[in-house]
C-alpha cells in the first residue's frame, strides 16, 4: 500500500505455454519509498460543462461516442450523446427477445443500444492500433470507471460480457454529472444541410437537434445511416471488408492442443490467431481468425429480421465450454458490385448473404451450420452438434449460403489451419454463419489532420462505422481523437 516502505507494483503479465511447463511472466516496479500517486488514480476529472459551452452532438453510444463524450467534457466541450438503442439494462430484455422468442428489435440488439457493439461482447482489449491513440489512457479511463486494474498489466486484457454493462453505465453517468446529455431511442433519420455545412441533425420524432459539429459514431451496422449519406449527396466510398463463418470446438480440444497436456489446470481457457493466403480461381486472399473467443458463446449480432449474423461473446472467467471464433475472408471491391450499388457494394453483398443464411435456415434467427469435417467434403451434415448459440442451429450446406468462391476460400483456410492445431478441422467442429459483420463495407472519407469530412463542414466521420476503427479499443482512442479534432475547430 503507498506509504509502506517496499511497495511492488505490477506492471506486466502474461502467460508463456510454449514449453512443458507453462511459465507466467511478470514485470514490476518495487518502490523503496513511497510510490508515485498517479499510479492509483483517479486520472479523469470532467469539468462541468452546463453553461455556454459549444455543443457537439455525438451520433451513437459506442466505444466511440463515449469516448468522445468523455474527451469533449475534458476539453470544454458539452458533449450530446443521441442513441438510437435504450440504455444498458433495458437493452437486456431485447437481447433475450433474439435468443428466446427470435424477435430482433431493429433499434435494440447486441450491435444497438447504450455502449453499442462492445457490450456483450467479450470484452477483448488488445489492439494493433497503437500508433492511434493512447491504448494506456482508454484503460485508465475503464479503470476509472469499474473495469478491473487486470486489463492494465494483462498482456492480452479483457474485461467479459458480465462486467461490461456496469463499466458503460458508468461512463454514462460521468458524462451526465459534467452536464453533458445522453438520449436513448433517439435515431437520427436526417441531416440539417446548408450548402456543405452540416448544422445538426434530425431524429426519427421529427425534433431538429442544432449543434457547433457532430461527430458521426454509428457503427459498422448503421445501414440506413449509410444510406441516409448517400441519399443526401454526402461523399461515402465502398470499403474492403471481411466475411466468413464463426466456428466452434469444445474449449478443451483447443485447451489441449495449444497447451499440449490432457488438463489446462490453473490456465485459462487458450485462444489462437490463425491466417493463411488463399488462392481461387487466380485471385489470392487471406483466411483469418477474427475475434476468438476462448470459454465463450456464439451470439446472434443480426439487426433487422430477415437476416442471420453471428458474433462471439465470453463472460470475465472465459467458463463455458466452448470455443469459437470467425473464420473469415477478405472480401475487395473487385469482389462486389460496384458498378450496380456504387459506394453501398459492399453493404449489398453482406446484406445478401446475410439475408440468405436466413432463409437457408428457416426464417428465424437459428443459424446455418455445417459439421467442419462435412463442409471440408462439401457434405450436408446429417446431424448436428450440441453449441452455446441459444437461438438453435439447422443443417444445411453452407456452400448454398456463401457461394462456391467464399467456400472454397473457406476450405483452404480450414485446411490449412488444420494442420496448425491437431484436431481442429474435423467432424469435432461445426461451423455456423455467417460472420459478416467484422468491420465496416464503406468508409467515411476525412482529412487527416482536421479529422473533417473533405466536403460537408461540421461533420466528424468517427469510430468503426467510418472506417477508422476496428474493436473497442481503437474505436475508443478515435472517439477521444475527434473530440480534439472538434476543440481545435471550434477554438479556430
Ligand atoms: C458480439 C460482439 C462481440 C465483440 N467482441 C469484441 C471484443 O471482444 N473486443 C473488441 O475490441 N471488439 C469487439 N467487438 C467489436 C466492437 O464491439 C466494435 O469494434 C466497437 O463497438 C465499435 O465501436 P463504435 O463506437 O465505432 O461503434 P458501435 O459500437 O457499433 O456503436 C455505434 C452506436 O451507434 C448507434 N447508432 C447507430 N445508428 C444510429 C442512429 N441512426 N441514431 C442514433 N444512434 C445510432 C448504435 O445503436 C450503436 O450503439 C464485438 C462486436 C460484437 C457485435
Amino acid at each position: 500500500m503507498p506509504g509502506e516502505a517496499d511497495f511492488v507494483h505490477l506492471r506486466r503479465r502474461s502467460i508463456d505455454a510454449r514449453g512443458r511447463q507453462a511459465l507466467v511472466r511478470l514485470r514490476a516496479d518495487i518502490y523503496r519509498e513511497t510510490p508515485p500517486s498517479e499510479l492509483f488514480g483517479p486520472w479523469f476529472v470532467y469539468p462541468n460543462v452546463k453553461t455556454n459551452n459549444p455543443r457537439v452532438l455525438i451520433i451513437g453510444a459506442g466505444p466511440a461516442g463515449l469516448f468522445a463524450a468523455l474527451r469533449c467534457l475534458e476539453l470544454g466541450l458539452k458533449p450530446i450523446v443521441l442513441e438510437r438503442g435504450r440504455d444498458v439494462r433495458t437493452r437486456r430484455r431485447d437481447l433475450a427477445a433474439i435468443n428466446k422468442d427470435q424477435i430482433v428489435n431493429p433499434d435494440s440488439n447486441y450491435c444497438f443500444g447504450e455502449g453499442g457493439a462492445g457490450t456483450y461482447s467479450d470484452g477483448k482489449l488488445y489492439t494493433r492500433a497503437t500508433k492511434r491513440g493512447d491504448v494506456g489512457r482508454v484503460l485508465r479511463r475503464l479503470v476509472q470507471h469499474g473495469a478491473t486494474p487486470d486489463i492494465l498489466v494483462d498482456a492480452h486484457p479483457h474485461i467479459g460480457t458480465n462486467k461490461l454493462p456496469a463499466v458503460v453505465q458508468a461512463l454514462r453517468e460521468a458524462i451526465i454529472e459534467a452536464g453533458g446529455e445522453v438520449r436513448f431511442e433517439t435515431r437520427v433519420t436526417d441531416l440539417l444541410l446548408d450548402n456543405n455545412q452540416l448544422r445538426g441533425v434530425v431524429t426519427a420524432s421529427g425534433e431538429a437537434i442544432e449543434a457547433e459539429a457532430t461527430i458521426l459514431a454509428t457503427g459498422h451496422s448503421a445501414r440506413d445511416i449509410y444510406e441516409l449519406l448517400h441519399r443526401r449527396g454526402v461523399l461515402i466510398e465502398a470499403k474492403p471488408f471481411a466475411l466468413g463463418v464463426r466456428v466452434e470446438h469444445q474449449q478443451e480440444l483447443i485447451d489441449q492442443a495449444q497447451y499440449r497436456r490432457a488438463e489446462r489446470g490453473l490456465l485459462p481457457a487458450a485462444s489462437y490467431s490463425l491466417v493463411h493466403q488463399t488462392e481461387v480461381r487466380g485471385e489470392q486472399r487471406g483466411v483469418f481468425s477474427f475475434c476468438m473467443c476462448p470459454g465463450g458463446f456464439i451470439v446472434p449480432a443480426a439487426t433487422a429480421p430477415g437476416e442471420v449474423v453471428v458474433n462471439g461473446m465470453s463472460p470475465s472467467r472465459r467458463d463455458s465450454r466452448f470455443a469459437n471464433s470467425g473464420i473469415v475472408a477478405a472480401v475487395e471491391l473487385s469482389d462486389m458490385d460496384v458498378k450496380q450499388h456504387g459506394p453501398l457494394a459492399g453493404l449489398h453483398f453482406q446484406q445478401q448473404i446475410e439475408q440468405l443464411a436466413c432463409q437457408a435456415a428457416g426464417g428465424t434467427q437459428q443459424a446455418p451450420a455445417q459439421l467442419l469435417g462435412d463442409f471440408l467434403k462439401d457434405k450436408t451434415s446429417t446431424s448436428l452438434l450440441e453449441t452455446s448459440y441459444q437461438p438453435g442451429l439447422v443443417s444445411v450446406r453452407m456452400d448454398d449460403v456463401l457461394g462456391p468462391v467464399l467456400a472454397e476460400r473457406l476450405r483452404q483456410g480450414f485446411r490449412d489451419f488444420g494442420r496448425k492445431i491437431p484436431g481442429y478441422a474435423t467432424n469435432a467442429a461445426q461451423i455456423v454463419g455467417v460472420e459478416s459483420r467484422t468491420s465496416a463495407p464503406i468508409r467515411i472519407p476525412r482529412d487527416k489532420d482536421t479529422l473533417r469530412h473533405p466536403v460537408v463542414a461540421g461533420l466528424y466521420p468517427c469510430g468503426e462505422g467510418a472506417g477508422y476503427a476496428g474493436g473497442i479499443v481503437s474505436a475508443a482512442m478515435d472517439g477521444e481523437r475527434c473530440a480534439e479534432a472538434v476543440r481545435a475547430a471550434v477554438s479556430r
